[in-house]
């Protein structure tokens, strides 16, 4: 079924009550929709209990609510079984277990190897595990582009790498991996392959057994879910042989006052009373993703990218920052010199111009690219034209208010 953006724009309740906002940070936070929200409310007002420990009805109804979250999230992924998904706080929660569990099967000397354009949740837990552990943390370079620079892949890959951890999408500059290349150099080398979703998500379900890879991590509130609940896919084989990374109740199998032994995955990686209610919102905005029409929306996104695009290469002393050709997320950052992107964002704000300015969690890329902040616009299904004409309206007079 295909949907215009205004048919979309109605369907998240913030947008719909302030029909004046042009909301272009959905890359930082996309809205939630109300089929999230409603999830929310009605698990919250019939379904509330802990879950794998009541066995009351209402703990019961928790538990299955809990359950079928964890099959819509295998279903949006395509994993290979609903045990396969771990509900975490968040992406940079997901990475970090990866880090820590996957971590300490690594040796001294062991290689990992990530790239010049990682989020800091992908860059951070790596560089701990280096420190703590003493294994190698090897980088792939960038190109002018921002693009993951795989001339060197193979060398880079060489030694003992038993990890390749990479964005699926820059947060910065909309591109996208070539996640084929690297997974077949990855294979070759004997390497698992992590990819961070989290730009990914919100432009579409993903094919984690297409994409042969062996660890997936999103967050909920860039996928029009709630914030506080993230998931990590790992495939089967690759958690059953991770040991847990928190302690608590729910991840054990038993415990004695000597030692415990763990409980098989999902579960070794829950510790704790997990994001139930959150989980199930999640859940429903993925129910809700899975019947749109992706090819339509991202030809919408895309038009739309190019339209900005075409409007910010126009502006003097403008630099766009990532690629303004090829395959790329409908995320676009650019510098201006000698204006700092919080003052550009205070401007568009006054004019209900809502975009991120600063270094974006990703300050080795900028450096990269030579920068050390830009201004970011991200756009989501539910933008359209008018949300690039009032940016490109916006940021004229902002130029002129703040030369
Ligand atoms: N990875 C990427 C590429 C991101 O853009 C972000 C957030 O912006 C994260 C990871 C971390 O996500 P969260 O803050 O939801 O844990």
């Amino acid at each position: 079924m295909s949907h215009t953006a205004a048919s979309l724009r109605e369907q998240f309740p913030l947008l719909a009550a302030a029909p004046e906002l042009h909301y272009l940070d959905s890359a930082a936070t996309a809205q939630i929709h109300s089929a999230a929200l409603d999830a929310v409310i009605k698990h919250e007002t019939t379904s509330r209990a802990n879950v794998m420990r009541g066995t009351y009805r209402l703990a019961e109804a928790a538990d299955l609510a809990y359950d079928r979250a964890r099959q819509s999230a295998a279903r949006f992924l395509n994993a290979g079984s609903a045990d396969e998904i771990v509900f975490t706080s968040g992406a940079t929660a997901s990475l970090n277990l990866v880090a820590h569990a996957f971590g300490s099967t690594l040796n001294a000397g062991d290689r990992v190897l990530i790239s010049v354009a990682e989020h800091h949740s992908n860059f951070v837990p790596w560089q701990m595990l280096r420190d703590r552990c003493g294994i190698e943390l090897a980088l792939i370079p960038v190109d002018a582009d921002g693009r993951l620079d795989l001339a060197r892949l193979a060398e880079l890959m060489g030694g003992r790498c038993c990890l390749v951890a990479v964005t699926q999408c820059s947060n910065v500059t909309g591109a996208w991996t070539d996640v084929a290349a690297i997974v077949a150099a990855a294979r070759k080398a004997g390497a698992r392959v992590l990819l961070d979703g989290a730009q990914a998500v919100q432009h579409g379900p993903q094919d984690v057994r297409a994409m042969d890879i062996d660890f997936y991590a999103f967050s909920g509130h860039k996928c029009f879910g709630p914030g506080g609940v993230g998931v990590l896919w790992g495939r089967a084989d690759a958690l059953a042989q991770m040991p847990p990374f928190l302690g608590g109740g729910g991840m054990i199998a038993g415990v004695t006052p000597e030692k415990s032994t763990w409980a098989a995955a999902p579960q070794r990686f829950e510790a704790g009373t997990p994001p139930i209610a959150q989980a199930v919102g999640l859940a429903a905005a993925l129910d809700w993703m899975m019947t749109l029409d992706w090819a339509a929306i991202r030809e919408r996104e895309a038009a739309l990218c190019r339209r900005l695009i075409e409007g910010l290469v126009g502006i003097p002393g403008l630099r766009l920052l990532g690629p303004q050709q090829g395959q790329r997320a409908p995320i676009v950052s650019f510098d201006i010199p000698g204006l700092h992107p919080h003052d550009i964002c205070q401007v568009l704000d006054s004019q209900n111009l809502a975009l991120r300015g600063g270094h974006h969690c990703a300050q080795p890329l900028l450096t990269a690219l030579g920068a050390e902040t830009c201004t970011r616009a991200s756009i989501a299904l539910y933008n359209d034209e008018a949300d690039i004409e009032a940016l490109l309206a916006g940021l004229d007079r902002a130029l002129r208010e703040l030369a």
